[in-house]
């Protein structure tokens, strides 16, 4: 997850004995799911996993350690040494959360390192690792505090080592490899839907305000769009992530006790409105949760068809996306200042109305690929021409722009029925 991308490179590497005459995913999965199941954490019900807990403490944290070293021997500060009030703060807000979650009873450590990108992770072991650059953008404790729910939820739920099964079921299924990405990528953001859900949770049982992590979406949204049709499936969807942050915020609102610990914290874990510890019942409108998605032999063939259901789902939604782009043709630009650029675009005359719909502008710059997107408010209707204003940052300006690679791109759009 990029506070998204869990690190699990150095973690891929195990391959799943027994598997390599399995002829189908399905039937693969079914084997895997009866053979190495165990009790999982947040429902108490069955779920892939590839080693007991020790070890897989033992290997995520031999990654982080890892990690610390090679700090050390490029001489990089790292904790208090590069901001003591962050890292106290982190400290902080990371005990209060650790100490209502699953894994209240494992000895963790927050780690902060110098970095200028907007991320968080964990391996599966007891380090949760966060950049300073993730630090210094979160608005509030109740932000940090989403962020590492979100962060230990993925270890409670067993996600790095069920990507790792997963990963390797899909590569041994012989599938092509962008068929393969797609089914992955729809993996992470079923992954990245259930740890919001468990943090979100965390958080209110914590006395933060559950709202928050529905903030850090919105803000995401507005700022840089989805990035679908650029990058279609390898980002969480910004807006959708927003919507069902918020969602879950308040389903967990009346746990939330403002700057305190919910007294009824343990009870809760177990039984709430998202889920019911050993119940195949679900919270009413809650469609099965967390508990539907991870139980039983059966809950692994469900959890792969609900990935292959969202795989298919963020096909069509980038296959619309791409199909209007082809639709829009660029009728002029022009500089609206030093870092101020006005497009026109027409639509053409064929083609449902339109709305929220988000032009993107990137650029390679310095090996890394920026974007800036446009929310283009209203309806836009076939053979219609409709304004893109893009606002570049103060070290980039418009004149600057021909000397990289880069181009427009069309972010998201929906159809009005
Ligand atoms: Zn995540």
């Amino acid at each position: 997850m990029a506070w998204a991308r869990i690190t699990v490179v150095a973690l891929m590497m195990t391959v799943l004995a027994g598997c390599q005459t399995l002829k189908k995913v399905d039937q693969g999965l079914y084997q895997v799911a009866e053979s190495v199941s165990e009790r999982d954490r947040v429902t108490g019900q069955r779920t892939l996993s590839m080693a007991n807990r020790s070890a897989q403490i033992k290997q995520g944290n031999a990654y982080i350690d890892k990690l610390l070293q090679q700090e050390q021997q490029k001489k990089r500060p790292i904790n208090a040494a590069v901001n003591r009030s962050q890292y106290l703060r982190l400290v902080k807000v990371f005990d209060r959360i650790h100490k209502i979650s699953h894994l209240k009873h494992e000895r963790w450590k927050p780690v902060l390192i110098k970095r200028d990108s907007f991320n968080a992770f964990t391996t599966g072991g007891t380090y949760i690792v966060v950049h300073s650059n993730l630090m210094e953008t979160l608005k509030d404790d109740a932000e940090l505090a989403a962020v590492i729910g979100h962060e230990i939820a993925h270890t409670v739920a067993n996600h790095v080592y069920e990507r790792q099964t997963h990963a390797q079921i899909s590569a041994l299924a012989g599938s092509n490899s962008a068929r393969r990405s797609g089914y992955q990528a729809a993996f992470t953001h079923e992954s990245e839907r259930e740890a919001d859900r468990v943090g979100i949770l965390y958080s209110a049982l914590a006395g933060y305000d559950p709202l928050a992590a529905s903030r850090i979406w919105q803000r995401k949204y507005a700022e840089q769009g989805n990035a679908r049709a650029l990058f279609h499936h390898s980002h969480p969807v910004n807006a959708e992530r927003y919507k069902e942050n918020l969602r879950v915020g308040k389903a967990v609102l009346p746990y939330y006790q403002k700057g305190r610990i919910n007294p009824n914290h343990a009870k809760l874990l177990d039984n709430n409105v998202l889920w019911r510890k050993n119940s195949k019942e679900t919270a009413a409108g809650e469609g099965g949760g967390v508990a539907a998605l991870l139980s039983t032999a059966l809950g692994a063939y469900v959890q792969h068809q609900e990935a292959k259901h969202e795989e298919r789902r963020q096909g069509q939604q980038a296959q619309f996306v791409r199909s209007v782009q082809s639709a829009l043709k660029l009728e002029s630009s022009r500089k609206a200042g030093t870092h101020k650029l006005e497009t026109r675009w027409r639509y053409a005359k064929n083609g449902p109305v339109l709305n929220n719909l988000v032009m993107g502008l990137y650029v390679k710059r310095n090996g890394k690929v920026e974007r800036y997107v446009d929310h283009v408010k209203g309806y836009i209707k076939p053979g219609q021409v409709f304004a893109a204003r893009f606002e570049l940052p103060k070290n980039l300006k418009i004149d600057d722009l021909k000397k990289y690679e880069g181009g427009y791109y069309l972010d998201d759009v929906q159809s009005v029925r």
